[in-house]
């Protein structure tokens, strides 16, 4: 255990398996579940339901006389098998029921539980205005992904077990309520009223749904089926600003997966304090209320346009086709966010597509560096939770984009397409995809899973070049560094792929002509001589940037500026772009600053001047400055973001000016105050006095509200710089508050751990105490927030509330965090700073035990 606390070594990757990481598989099953009817009925203020649960079961096999189901702190009025009451035994987990007369296969049996449930923990959540928030809306929302929906109804709780669904409930009137499938009937009870809805295509438990509010409903359809948008009444407009492309992407998704749109309707639910974006339950999605945009955010922001396609992917990969179970949930959530950039290539351009797909690669490649390496399929864990990571998101999407490029277009989606099909209203393991490919196809794509889908990892390409005039040979030597000379452990393995390799020729006036090459890369330094007919004047590793990697380009300056300037492929320019970075000197500065201004593509231009910020020379500035004019509002934020690194007066007044005339994008606003705090708290002789700079971000604070609060976050980033400051922490401090919006709340709370590094010891215990309160509040969001700032606090105190969150969270991603974040403090703090906490500690309780015995033998004297 201590081994993983302490293990810091670089190159050496942290374990995903946290202590008590077990292998878990799904239970063996009495039979198959054909239906669940759920008759509920809500009290809203009282946070409770009664219900009554019908499973209809058809047994596998003679003999069966007892079986168990899930069910999470119920309370369980009565069990009965076809009318008839079983006994049963229930230990606030699983219901174990014996059955009087033993089953026999092929003979359906019907199980009716009567329970209810009062304040439940998870998997229902009941919303309600409070004394803070007087204008929370009143709902009622489910979550059962993954293994909650067992805290609301009792069931086989595991995603092999396939049936279909129905739920009647009883609530109270304006609120409606929408649930999977169709609605059947609505019936007025007095001040109550019942929705009826059921769901005629088969699914599992996690998927079933609920969800109740006082909504406006937006009508859309998609081939005669209503597409339904539910909103808080007042946010008509964004919800169409924010799902209004929903029947593109059905008719799209439709086309790609060769499957029409498999349900009777779809609906999209925007819900107040969702614990996740988005998620995909059968017909009904439920997404947070914060991604319906205005007009203004519509502007810059594409995650609310992601996070609609992610979940209607899902209506086939995860929903129509089911995993078997969540070690396989790459197989749902990678093709869920491969659907992001395949949306991205058709509804804006293939430049987008490739953009998207290395954000994806570098999300990924952040959690394998900074995070730990897994494989994506395995069954160990603590909580299933813990496997929602971006290996099975971003890895998953790029393993996907992987398969795309080896099959070609057209091979690829013929065998997506009779993976679907095949497998449709069936689950699937990892091994489904692999024979689907096969089927469609021919091709064995083993190879490619098991160096990227069965054991962690990636290549780490280092890629160098020269040039032979006299022989007219290219000389390529590439180097796989992930992979060390010598050493023997399960992550220091080699890949074996066909990469190829272009030699790029320009003619003025015309797109460059790349001549490529195809060659194995499968030893850890391998050179590759090309005979050429002349000396071309840039060379693209990697033609197509398909493969999931890093890489790091050691060629001449001459050659990168080439490549930056004419390689045909965005993502190679900006391969180059970063190379020139690394370089520095004024003549890598000039060709990024000229692509800055050049370059066609706006994602090209932002990570130019990222790049440009890396360079170490005045005349940075510079050519940073132009930037700020871009027309297209994400370079602009690249822009500021870029100044906010250059510690300089000069860069001070240019976001000085962003942050006071403001800009068309809540974003560039928003880094502009990050920027300002960033450089005011950091620079030399000339800066500004801290007072001014605290003045106008108070003066953002108390101004600027608005759209998701991102612009008033914005201004909390840049006075969490002043890490001296008391000041900027009271101000910060006033923005925990309950009653702040909580957007802003949570920035703030985790704002706290970034300022808390350079305070007094009175204000770090400030501090601790005020987040040792916050620690209490229930709200998922807020315990993230918690451990978030603890983590990254330098002092050993922070390790006993981390640890007693983790030990009291009813959450496993909460838990996870802590656990992170523990180690994350030890390291900050050093072993012996832990030593002597521990050694703290053990005098605490030491000095208890004296206590407690003084006070026994007092008591014994008395009693004598
Ligand atoms: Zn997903």
């Amino acid at each position: 255990m201590s081994n993983y606390y302490f293990d810091t070594e670089k190159n050496q990757h942290k374990t995903f398996e946290l202590p008590g990481a077990k292998p878990h598989y799904n239970p063996d099953r009495p039979g198959q579940v054909k239906h669940i009817f759920l008759d509920l009925t809500l009290d809203i203020p009282k946070q409770s339901l009664q219900g009554n649960c019908q499973i209809t079961l058809n047994p596998i096999r003679n003999g069966i006389h007892r079986f168990n189901l899930n069910a999470v702190n119920l309370d369980i009025a009565s069990v009965k098998v076809d009318g008839v009451e079983q006994k049963f035994d229930y230990d606030g987990e699983e219901i174990s029921v014996k059955l009087d007369t033993p089953t026999q296969a092929n003979q359906q049996i019907k199980i009716a539980i009567a329970y209810s449930v009062e304040k439940p923990q998870r998997g229902i959540y009941f919303i309600q205005p409070n004394e803070h928030y007087p204008h929370k809306p009143t709902q009622v929302w489910t979550q059962g992904e993954d293994e909650d929906s067992r805290f609301w109804f009792p069931c086989f709780d595991y995603p092999g077990q396939l049936s279909t669904s129905e739920i009647r409930v009883r609530i109270p009137k304006p609120l409606m309520a929408v649930s999977n499938g169709e609605l059947i009937a609505t019936e007025s009870a007095g001040e109550h009223k019942i929705y009826h809805w059921l769901q005629q295509q088969v699914h599992p438990t996690y998927l079933m749904t609920l969800a109740v509010g006082d909504f406006a409903e937006i009508k859309d359809e998609w081939q005669g089926k209503s597409v339904t948008y539910y909103v808080e009444k007042g946010r008509e407009e964004q919800a169409r600003l924010s799902m209004g492309k929903t029947p593109q992407m059905i008719e799209f998704l439709s086309q790609k997966y060769g499957y029409p749109y498999a349900y009777p309707k779809y609906a999209q639910v925007c819900v107040d304090d969702f614990i996740f974006g988005g998620m995909e339950n059968t017909s009904t999605t439920l997404l947070t209320d914060r991604c319906l945009l205005d007009a203004k955010a519509a502007l810059d922001n594409r995650n609310t346009e992601r996070l609609v396609v992610h979940e209607l992917a899902h209506q086939w990969f995860g929903d129509l086709v089911v995993i078997k179970h969540w070690s396989h949930a790459w197989v749902k959530e990678g093709m869920a966010t491969y659907s992001e950039i395949m949306w991205a290539e058709q509804e804006y351009d293939v430049d987008e597509g490739k953009y998207y797909h290395l954000q994806d690669a570098r999300a990924y490649l952040s959690e394998d560096s900074g995070r730990y390496r897994r494989p994506m399929v395995t069954h160990v864990y603590r909580e299933a939770i813990e496997l929602y990571d971006r290996h099975i998101y971003e890895k998953g999407a790029c393993v996907y984009h992987m398969i795309r490029a080896e099959l070609g277009e057209e091979l690829f989606w013929r065998a997506i397409q009779t993976f679907v099909q095949d497998n449709a209203h069936r689950s699937v393991e990892t091994v489904d995809l692999l024979r689907a490919i096969e089927t469609a196809t021919g091709r064995n794509l083993s190879f490619l899973f098991d160096q990227y889908v069965y054991r962690g990892g990636h290549p780490d390409f280092k890629v160098a070049y020269s040039w032979d005039g006299d022989s007219n040979l290219a000389k390529v030597t590439v180097t796989q560094t992930q992979a060390q000379a010598g050493k023997t452990s399960s992550d220091n393995y080699l890949f074996d792929l066909k990469i190829p390799i272009g030699f790029g020729y320009t003619q003025p006036g015309e797109t460059a002509q790349l001549t490529t090459f195809t060659v194995r890369v499968h030893e850890r330094e391998q050179s590759f001589y090309f005979p050429l007919p002349e000396k071309p004047q840039f060379i693209s590793f990697d033609v197509g940037n398909h493969y999931l990697k890093t890489v790091s380009l050691e060629y001449a300056v001459p050659e990168l500026k080439a490549q930056l300037a004419f390689d045909p492929d965005s993502i190679s320019r900006i391969y180059a772009a970063e190379a020139l970075g690394k370089k520095g000197g004024l003549e890598a500065l000039k060709a990024l600053s000229t692509a800055l201004k050049d370059d066609s593509f706006w994602a090209v231009r932002a990570e130019v001047a990222q790049q440009i910020a890396e360079i170490k020379l005045d005349q940075a500035f510079d050519a940073l400055i132009p930037g700020l004019k871009d027309t297209d509002h994400r370079v602009r934020r690249a822009v500021v973001q870029a100044l906010g690194k250059i510690k300089t007066n000069a860069s001070y007044k240019a976001l000085k000016e962003l942050v006071k005339q403001g800009d068309a994008s809540y974003y560039v606003e928003a880094d502009a105050c990050r920027g300002i705090g960033a450089i005011a708290a950091f620079t030399g002789t000339d800066k500004p006095t801290e007072e001014k700079v605290l003045k106008l971000l108070t003066t953002v604070l108390e101004k600027k509200a608005g759209w998701n609060e991102v612009v008033r976050s914005g201004a909390i980033g840049g006075l969490a710089k002043f890490k001296t400051s008391e000041a900027a922490l009271n101000v910060i401090l006033e923005y925990t508050k309950l009653g702040v919006p909580q957007p802003l709340r949570l920035t703030s709370i985790r704002a706290l751990g970034n300022i808390s590094v350079g305070q007094t010891a009175a204000n770090v215990e400030r501090i601790l105490e005020h987040l040792k309160k916050l620690a209490n509040e229930n709200f998922f969001l807020t315990q993230v927030a918690v451990v978030t700032a603890l983590g990254e606090m330098e002092t050993p105190k922070a390790l006993g509330i981390l640890q007693s969150l983790a030990n009291q969270t009813p959450d496993g991603r909460v838990r996870r965090h802590a656990d992170e974040k523990i180690a994350k403090v030890q390291k900050n703090i050093g072993p012996e700073k832990t030593m002597v906490q521990l050694r703290e500690e053990l005098d605490e309780l030491k000095q208890q035990n004296q206590e407690l015995k003084s006070r026994l033998e007092n008591l014994e004297a008395k009693s004598k």
